[in-house]
């Protein structure tokens, strides 16, 4: 299959010829068209390297409303690193989406310079869960009306001692939203989280 066969927009097409991606991934031809065709939940178990952050990456870009200023997509990661590096991933992917603003949120950066930004209007937050527990006790972010939540690397987040952190902040965000997880393995820990926090979630392996 191709890109434009999965149903992806022309500014997201776009990008992706920039980017030099001739062909999805396996991950990102099977996740893609459920996500875009349906509002599920969905259980992806795909390793990193595999392109799985485009695979929730551009459903997530195309299925938002730039032209709004709330936040309506929340991308969970266990590390600073892998944060930021998603951050800069869906920057790339949203390159011709205008108006388009996402913003990292992770600990050991200053936390007034993240709750800013945010307030200029982050339709997309990528952020580590302590961090983001931080800002919505001290109210410098508002995800009531987050739509789409990707859990990524889930069975790190929880073999890291995310698991509070992740409930509490999801108990922020909306009943009716769409919840995504990914987990290159899936250890009963995660399958409990997928039970707790998802509806009827489609899966996928890859
Ligand atoms: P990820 O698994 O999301 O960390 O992606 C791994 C790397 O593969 C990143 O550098 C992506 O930019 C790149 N990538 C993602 N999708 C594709 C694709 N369809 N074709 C070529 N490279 C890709």
């Amino acid at each position: 299959s191709t890109f434009q066969d999965l149903g992806l927009n022309d500014d997201l097409l776009q990008a992706i010829t920039d980017l030099g991606f001739t062909k999805p991934s396996e991950v990102q031809a099977k996740a893609i068209p459920i996500l875009l065709e349906s509002e599920t939940d969905l259980v992806a178990l795909a390793q990193t390297g595999t392109g799985k952050t485009a695979a929730f990456g551009f459903p997530m870009l195309q299925k938002i409303d730039i032209d709004s200023r709330t936040t309506q997509g929340l991308i969970l990661s266990p590390t600073r690193e892998l944060c930021l590096q998603i951050t800069n991933e869906m920057k790339l992917y949203g390159k011709y989406c205008k108006g388009l603003n996402v913003v990292a949120v992770y600990g050991g950066s200053s936390i007034t310079d993240q709750a800013r930004e945010i307030k200029r209007g982050a339709q997309i937050i990528v952020a580590t869960p302590g961090r983001m527990k931080d800002m919505i006790s001290r109210r410098l972010v508002d995800i009531s009306k987050i739509q789409y939540s990707v859990l990524d690397e889930a069975d790190e987040m929880l073999n890291m001692g995310f698991k509070e952190d992740i409930t509490d902040i999801l108990s922020h965000t909306p009943e009716d939203k769409n919840t995504w997880l990914f987990s290159a393995t899936m250890p009963r820990e995660v399958a409990t989280i997928a039970k707790k926090f998802m509806k009827n979630p489609q899966e996928i392996t890859v």
